[in-house]
């Protein structure tokens, strides 16, 4: 825990590290983007950000289901 808030400060002191400090958009964990482009989104891509685009994935189909849903029984055919 100490090292933590040590690590915090350092990095509350550092305005570039601070620059690469995003919240993840799955759960909200705050991580250091070192990527190049610094366009990451989640903390990690093998964890939130399968799951963030699972969920996007299944939301979408849901939508395209949704639209794509036969009418209501007891319609009167032709
Ligand atoms: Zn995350």
């Amino acid at each position: 825990m100490h090292r933590l808030a040590h690590a915090a400060i350092g990095l509350l002191g550092d305005a570039t590290e601070l620059q690469r400090l995003h919240q993840c958009a799955a759960c909200r964990w705050l991580f250091l983007d070192h990527s190049r482009g610094a366009g990451r989104r989640w903390c990690s891509m093998a964890d939130c950000g399968t799951e963030a685009k699972k969920r996007r994935y299944v939301a979408r189909r849901r939508e395209l289901m949704a639209a794509r849903a036969p009418r209501p029984a007891g319609g009167t055919p032709g």
